[in-house]
Order: structure tokens, then C-alpha cells, then sequence
């Protein structure tokens, strides 16, 4: 029996907050677009409460959630404490929204379908279709399907990347030591007087409430109480390796050690990639985005705003002309956004060797200063002004070993986002360019 061959203008692989962007505006810009997920939708995306940065709404062209239940809180401060809770660094203010990503995913996909875009549920791309020119659709189950541009949105499966000899040989799954195993879970408050007298110890009442260090340099626990709601979220995350405690491991350890902590709201635990965005995001016919292109602030492993932003810019760059459109995405990517998660990933890689007591001495120092912890969180590069040079010398006077490793991963972090802003747009140079920018952020 011949199959029958659909035809559309692009099909979106993975219905998550990536792909659902995409979905929605590849359709405004009156494009025929079939999101397909694997899953049915309700299970689709992040099922758990994310933060994302203010700015990354704009920039990705997405309205901000304003009320509950997608907005869950705005805290009045970030707290970051060291594993013995001795030291701590207080930043006034929050760039963040922490969202329930349920209602967030569902409200993408409404938009996208308000638009135009066809979203099909529980049907899986199994295969990419390709030729000597690249990529020219996908295969799911039920059907054949024919498109200018397929666009992998499918998570850490990378379901085209695996697939496509020309993204298959540049951009490897990442690497244990790269993965972010990470939970998040929201609970009832059992009994809001020991959750209170909780908070007053620590000085925290409103605030968000991060530990980390307590499974080396890089993981961490944040807790946030809503005591009027008599609700907690707890979000963890860890290297994923089998020498360190699972992002779940330590979201259930809180719970048993705190008996004011009731029954499971809802959450969800998944793995995060945190190498810098592959170099390649597009070949002929498709491209990659979120997830699936470790488009990750590597620092603390947030996707979210770094995926929309991307699906925009490909879809802006697919609307002007769709010939050199998955090039074109790629090199506005890097040299933008793409600049600032690698010049990150210099940091989380020396971060992940960070000990206790190193977390303690860089906030004691002032090494780790506020200016610094309120960049990391707006996931924006910290301005590097007369203030905070004076301010990092002084620190560096007072732990001068700390400094001596922290200070030229600094410089690197300026340079690598100096050769980013520099990415190629002759094809040739792509290899060079890629080898350099490798040493660069990996030595
Ligand atoms: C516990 C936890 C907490 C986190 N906290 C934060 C945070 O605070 N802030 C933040 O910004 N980020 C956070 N992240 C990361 C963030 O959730 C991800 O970066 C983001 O969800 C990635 O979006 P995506 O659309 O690229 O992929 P996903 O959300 O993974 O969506 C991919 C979709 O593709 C579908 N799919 C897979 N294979 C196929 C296929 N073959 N065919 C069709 N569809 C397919 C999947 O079913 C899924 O729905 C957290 C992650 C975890 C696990």
C-alpha cells in the first residue's frame, strides 16, 4: 500500500516550551505548521515550577504569566548559602517568575494552535526523512511527512540530532559529567508554625532559600515556603554521576529530615544538559532548539527562556526566506544568546570542583559578591565596571588562592564571548572556528 504524504511548511518534533514556541511563531507569521508530540499533551513539556527571567519573555516574544495558577510567586530576595549554612549571600530583588510549568506549556500550545498550527498528540517521529540536500521531512507511525523545515524541539532525545548523519557527527550526546540531574516537587505545608519557626532561624520568610555545594561544586537545594498557601517547593539538582546523590535523592532526603513537609502537590525529575549549545544548529531542512541543542544556562541549568528565544529566532529567520534560514538562526543564536551560555559553561565546568569550604570563602571574600549571584540569576553576563574590579581585588587580597582560580576563568569568560560574537559566517571556517571556541571554553 502507498502511504499518504502530508505537506506542510515546517513540523515542529516536541510540544514542550521550545517547540510550542516555535509552533506559535512560525504560525503568525502565517507559515502551515504541524506540531507533533510524542506524548498525549497533558504529559507534555516541563511538569514542574520553573523560574525564568523576566526579560526572557520579551525577548522570546512570549507574554508573562500574570496571576495563579502560572504564576506561582515573585520572592523578595535570593538567599545562597554554603552546605553549613554559616555563609550567606543576600540579593535584594528577584529577575525571576517562578512559573508552574503545566499551565505555561498548555498556554504555548493554545497560542500556537490560536495561530494556525495543528498539534498532534501521541504520535512520535520515529525517522527523519533525508537526501543528498539535507533534510526534507519526518515518519511518525500514521504518516509520512513532507516540510521545508523540520525543527528538533524533542529534549534531551534529540530525536532528528540522532538521526541525521550531518548533526550526528557534530553534536554527541553529552557526556555524564555534563548532565544535570534535577527534581522539583511542590508540598503542602503540614504544619505552618514549625515551617514559620523554620524560616525566622534562617531569616527568611518570603525568600528563596539556596544551598549549594552539598553534592560538589555544582548542586544545589532551593526551598521556597508560601506560608499563606501553606505550600513548599523544593528544587534540586546534581551532577549526574553515580558517586553523587540523584536530584530526587536530595529533594526526598529534605522531606524526611523536615517534619513540617506534607504530601506531594506535584513535580516532576529529569536530566538537564549543561555543555555549552552544540556549534552546529542547523543543516539543510532542519534545526535544532532547547533541549535538544543544549541551549542551557550551564550555570544552573535553566532551558526555558534560552529554548523560546531560540525558537523565535528561528522562525523570524524561516519567515524571511527559507532558503539559508537554519544557517542564518545559527549564527544569529551564537553570536547573541549562544555567546553568553558558553562564556557560562566556563564557570559551571570550575564550579564543579568547588568544595564547601571553597563555597564558604567565596562568598566570606566577596570573590562571589551580589553583583555577580544577581547576573548568574538573571542569567545575563555581569558588567565588568570600575566598582566591581576594585571590589573583586580586594576579594582577592582576602582569598587569594580561590582568586587565582577564579580570575582567569573570568578573563576566559570575556574571551570566549568575544569569539562567540565573532562566529563565522563563511561555511569554511565553521571547523576552525569550532576547534578554537572547543579549547577555548573546555581546556
Ligand atoms: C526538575 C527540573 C527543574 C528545572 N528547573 C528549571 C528552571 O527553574 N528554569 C529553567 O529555565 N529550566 C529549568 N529546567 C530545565 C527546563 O525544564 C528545560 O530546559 C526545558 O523544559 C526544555 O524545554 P524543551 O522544549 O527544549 O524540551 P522538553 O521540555 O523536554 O520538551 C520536549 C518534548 O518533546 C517530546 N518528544 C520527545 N521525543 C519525541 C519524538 N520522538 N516525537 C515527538 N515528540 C517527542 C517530549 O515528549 C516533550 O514533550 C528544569 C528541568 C528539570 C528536570
Amino acid at each position: 500500500m502507498t502511504e499518504a504524504i502530508e505537506h506542510w511548511d515546517a513540523v515542529v518534533v516536541g510540544a514542550g516550551t521550545a517547540g510550542s514556541t516555535a509552533a506559535l511563531h512560525l504560525a503568525r507569521a502565517n507559515k502551515r505548521v504541524l506540531l507533533l508530540e510524542a506524548r498525549p499533551v497533558r504529559d507534555s513539556g516541563a511538569q514542574w515550577v520553573n523560574a525564568i527571567p523576566l526579560w526572557m519573555y520579551d525577548e522570546a516574544g512570549v507574554d508573562k504569566p500574570t496571576s495563579r495558577p502560572e504564576l506561582r510567586a515573585r520572592v523578595a530576595r535570593h538567599i545562597m548559602l554554603d552546605p553549613s549554612w554559616n555563609h550567606r549571600l543576600v540579593l535584594e530583588g528577584s529577575p525571576v517568575l517562578f512559573v508552574d510549568m503545566r499551565h505555561m506549556v498548555e498556554r504555548l500550545q493554545r497560542s500556537a494552535c490560536e495561530a494556525g498550527a495543528v498539534l498532534r498528540e501521541s504520535e512520535p517521529v520515529r525517522e527523519a526523512l533525508t537526501d543528498h540536500r539535507g533534510v526534507y521531512g519526518v515518519r511518525t507511525a500514521r504518516a509520512v511527512i513532507h516540510s521545508k523545515l523540520v525543527v528538533d524541539a524533542s529534549g534531551m532525545s534529540g530525536v532528528i540530532r540522532n538521526r541525521v548523519a550531518a548533526f550526528k557527527d557534530r553534536c554527541p550526546p553529552p557526556k555524564h559529567g555534563d548532565v544535570c540531574s534535577a527534581a522539583q516537587e511542590v508540598r503542602r505545608v503540614r504544619d505552618s508554625s514549625a515551617a514559620r519557626a523554620w524560616l525566622q532561624a534562617r531569616g527568611a520568610v518570603g525568600d528563596a532559600l539556596g544551598v549549594v555545594g552539598l553534592e560538589g561544586g555544582f548542586s544545589t537545594r532551593l526551598i521556597q515556603v508560601d506560608l499563606e498557601r501553606e505550600e513548599v517547593e523544593i528544587l534540586t539538582g546534581a551532577i549526574a554521576e553515580r558517586h553523587r546523590a540523584s536530584g530526587q535523592a536530595l529533594v526526598d532526603e529534605f522531606v524526611r529530615d523536615h517534619a513540617w513537609i506534607g504530601e506531594r502537590l506535584f513535580g516532576g525529575a529529569g536530566a538537564i544538559p549543561l555543555r555549552r549549545p552544540y556549534d552546529t544548529l542547523g543543516v539543510e531542512g532542519a534545526a535544532l532548539i532547547g533541549d535538544a541543542a543544549c541551549q542551557v544556562f550551564p550555570a544552573h541549568g535553566s532551558g526555558v527562556g534560552a529554548g523560546m528565544i531560540a525558537a523565535r529566532m528561528l522562525a523570524e529567520e524561516f519567515a524571511r526566506e527559507p532558503l539559508g534560514a537554519t544557517r542564518r538562526y545559527e549564527r544569529r543564536f551564537h553570536r547573541t544568546l549562544g555567546a553568553r551560555l558558553a562564556a557560562y559553561d566556563v564557570f559551571r565546568r570550575l564550579s564543579q570542583g568547588f568544595s564547601p569550604k571553597d563555597i564558604a570563602s567565596m562568598i566570606d571574600s566577596g570573590l562571589f559578591s551580589a553583583h555577580t549571584f544577581a547576573a548568574g540569576i538573571a542569567q545575563e553576563m555581569p558588567t565588568l565596571d570600575a566598582r566591581l574590579l576594585a571590589g573583586l581585588g580586594r576579594a582577592a587580597l582576602r582569598a587569594p588562592r580561590l582568586a587565582a582560580r577564579l580570575l582567569p576563568a573570568a578573563l576566559r569568560m570575556q574571551a570566549v564571548h568575544r569569539w562567540y560574537e565573532q562566529f563565522p559566517s563563511a561555511r569554511a571556517l565553521a571547523r576552525p572556528w569550532s576547534a578554537a571556541a572547543a579549547t577555548l571554553v573546555e581546556r
